[in-house]
């Protein structure tokens, strides 16, 4: 029997999913509710993900090389003189990313249904199919036509707010809620950050996270993220950070406003039967940067990959323990990754102090080429053992200047 996967949600993850699977030949339905969908978002994206996922250079807006991390005592370091001729952190266009992705996995074969999923009916036992209800929008109209489609499997990539996620009972997660203006701003202001991205630190922008000012297209975005969860707080916040970037942004006129939840960590259960979740409906962001775009298109990757190997090619169809197995290879890949950045977030982000002492670390070259390295290519580079030292020495320094270490 030829096996049935339906992916729901047509974001980096959703789309990596199904471009793995149409191209093993198996039948894959992939669900997105707008097409044109914008997902509010800084855009940022390794390199590693240009060439793993076969990107093409047009989609990439800006190719930054610089970086500005500042203090919360405004003290400025620039970061990227480490950079080698052709590393550069890419910013993108959500809806130009997310489109393009998911236009390559209709033309290797998924079945592109712009429909908005409401409901996951799940069978009784570990044979009958998964039914999907949606509400099929290809006529245009929001409210959608009210239809049914029946898998033997199912990918959730439906995001932070997962409906799939709820369907299987999957748990909630911590989230950070990160809100973001985009800036359209004059062509001489523009021209500072024709290649240079920001980001701020201090308890004026955010008592748990980093502000940024990221070049985008034709404008920047300017944002800020919390977990402590609040409206009027994420707007005190967010004109912390545009008081501080205040002169860089004169003449600036917003354009839009969004704001959207950045998971905090994995749910409690990623694969429920035969439902498997990835991308930030599984919770694959990481901590200290919020990255989450190469992770969701990554880690959709490895559990297509598990599918596909497990069904051999689509002959069978996968049980729970099988796809648990993605769970397994993904946690034993970026467990220390995700462990590292978490001790980052929660050592450097306590207090004013540690935040001065982390920038002023960000200026030592080692430190610099590490975090750039593990970055752009997502590994975590060990460096040698004398560098190594040379980078707690200095760290430990750091935070005992700044006296960031008292209780
Ligand atoms: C303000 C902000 C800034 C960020 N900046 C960065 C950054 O610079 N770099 C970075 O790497 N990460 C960043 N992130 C995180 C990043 O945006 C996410 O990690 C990433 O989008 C996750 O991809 P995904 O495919 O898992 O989910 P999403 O991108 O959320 O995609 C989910 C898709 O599913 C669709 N969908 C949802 N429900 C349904 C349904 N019921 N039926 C059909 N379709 C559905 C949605 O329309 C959407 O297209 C940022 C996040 C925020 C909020």
């Amino acid at each position: 029997m030829a096996l049935r996967v339906a992916v729901v949600g047509g974001g980096p993850a959703g789309s990596s999913a199904a471009e793995t699977l149409a191209k093993a030949g198996i039948e894959t339905y992939l669900f997105e509710r707008k097409l044109d969908n914008a997902k509010p978002c800084g855009g940022a994206i390794p390199l590693c993900m240009v060439e793993e996922f076969d990107l093409p250079l047009n989609i990439i807006d800006r190719q930054v090389r610089k970086m500005k991390m500042i203090s919360p005592s405004n003290v400025e370091v620039s970061i990227g003189s480490t950079l080698k001729e052709g590393e550069y952190i890419g910013m993108c266009r959500r809806e130009v990313l997310d489109g393009f992705m998911r236009d390559r996995a209709e033309k290797l074969g998924a079945k592109l249904i712009n429909g908005t999923v409401h409901k996951l009916e799940i069978p009784g036992n570990n044979k009958d199919p998964y039914t999907l209800h949606y509400a099929d929008h290809s006529d245009g109209s929001l409210e959608g036509t009210a239809k049914t489609l029946q898998v033997d499997l199912v990918v959730g990539a439906d995001g932070a707010n997962s409906r799939i996620a709820k369907a299987i009972d999957a748990g909630d997660y911590n989230y950070a809620i990160a809100f973001q203006e985009r800036i359209r701003l004059p062509e001489d202001k523009m021209a500072y950050y024709q290649d240079l991205a920001e980001m701020y630190v201090g308890d004026d922008v955010s008592t748990d996270f980093y502000a940024w000012v990221f070049p985008k297209y034709d404008h920047v975005a300017v944002g800020t993220g919390t977990m402590h969860v609040n409206k009027a707080d994420i707007k005190k916040l967010q004109a912390g950070i545009r008081a501080r970037a205040a002169k860089r942004l004169e003449g600036g006129e917003i354009i839009k406003v969004e704001a959207h939840p950045i998971p905090e960590h994995p749910r409690p259960r990623r694969v429920v039967g035969r439902v498997a979740l990835v991308g930030d409906a599984a919770g694959t962001v990481t901590k200290s940067s919020g990255e989450g775009i190469y992770f969701a298109a990554k880690s959709a990757r490895m559990c297509a990959e598990a599918i596909v190997e497990f069904s051999n090619q689509g002959q069978r169809i996968p049980t729970e323990a099988d796809l648990k197995v993605y769970i397994k290879r993904w946690d034993k890949m970026y467990g220390l990754t995700y462990k590292v950045l978490d001790i980052l977030q929660s050592v450097f982000y306590r207090s004013d102090a540690t935040r001065e002492a982390f920038v002023e670390m960000c200026a030592d070259m080692d430190v610099q080429k590490l975090t750039f390295d593990s970055y752009l290519y997502k590994t975590v580079v060990p460096a040698n053992p004398l560098v190594q030292l040379k980078i707690t020495a200095k760290t430990i320094g750091s935070l005992l200047r700044g006296n960031a270490l008292a209780p």
